[in-house]
């Protein structure tokens, strides 16, 4: 089976298929083998393990988990690499390719159907104008996740792994904290892409908690509070939770809570650990 990591057998393929890159579907190709190693070590894979990958494009990276895992499950919505997804992975009996948009399939019944008990990891080299939905998507789902390794915005995997006091820090390391240790497993450069994209990227693994890392009576309520504290990031937390009309708390009731935690009055959102958002959570509903 020819490498899809080296450049000139990714233009080969894609040129025999009359294939025209759709930037609408955030389609940058990997072709880079080196990356593609760092990527499969990165994501630990195994012969126990059902693999979802998101958006395979021609199957480059899918080749990879193919050989590791024991079965791959790729989701990709452009119908048009659906030919040339059954060419390249042909040599696969344990590939199976389905032709959807991921953000609109049930994830835990894709699960219950697919992984039979053994551990599921997601693998992908995200589109990325919808990383965000995708990954708090799969921390959602309830499907019973072990980890996510993924090609993002080089900034996203810097958000995603912040803690307090960094100007990276916000909604999205919260969210992505309170489901997952984060960490960056390589910087990649835009010339591993076909076509190059405008930014740097990373691959970052998301390890999926064993067991929340906070206590929290509705974590619902207090990802709104967090989301309204970092919507207005250069006002004080009591302000910004006072001037957030769905959360119906006043400026009043928001400065009584940080004081009994003993927060100072003008503190910011960019302060406060998950810990503590749990705590001002439990505090205010
Ligand atoms: N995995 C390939 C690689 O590394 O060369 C392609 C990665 S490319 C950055 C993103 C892929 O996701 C494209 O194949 C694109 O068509 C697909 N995609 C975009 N939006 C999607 C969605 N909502 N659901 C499933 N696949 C999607």
């Amino acid at each position: 089976m020819a490498d899809l990591g080296i450049p000139h057998n990714t233009i080969e393929v894609l040129q025999r298929h009359n294939f025209t890159i759709q930037k609408k579907f955030g389609q940058n190709f990997l072709i880079d083998p080196r990356v593609l190693e760092k990527i499969i070590r990165a994501a630990d894979i195994t012969e126990e393990d059902w693999v979802l990958e998101i958006g395979p494009g021609i199957g480059t990276m899918t080749q990879y988990l193919a050989e590791q895992a024991g079965e791959v499950t790729a989701v990709e919505i452009d119908r048009c690499l659906i030919p040339i997804l059954e060419e390249t992975l042909s040599a696969y009996s344990n590939v199976t390719i389905i032709n959807a948009d991921i953000l609109k399939m049930d994830l835990k019944e894709l699960a219950e159907e697919k992984a039979k008990g053994r551990s599921v990891k997601v693998v992908a080299n995200l589109p990325y104008y919808i990383t965000t939905p995708i990954v708090m998507g799969l921390f959602e789902s309830h499907m019973p996740l072990k980890s996510v390794t993924v090609m993002v915005q080089k900034e996203v995997a810097d958000r995603m792994q912040a803690g307090p006091g960094s100007k990276d820090y916000g909604a999205l390391s919260l969210a992505v904290q309170y489901y997952a240790w984060p960490e960056i497993a390589a910087n990649v450069p835009p010339n591993c892409f076909l076509p190059r994209p405008n930014v740097g990227s990373a691959v970052i693994r998301l390890l999926r908690h064993e067991s929340a890392p906070v206590k929290v009576r509705d974590e619902k309520k207090m990802f709104r509070i967090i989301r309204a504290a970092f919507n207005q990031r250069r006002k004080t937390l009591a302000n910004s939770l006072g001037n957030a009309p769905d959360l119906g708390i006043s400026k009043e009731r928001a400065a009584s809570a940080l004081e009994e935690l003993q927060l100072p009055p003008a503190v910011r959102g960019e302060a406060l650990s998950l810990e503590q958002f749990a705590a001002l959570s439990d505090l205010l509903w």
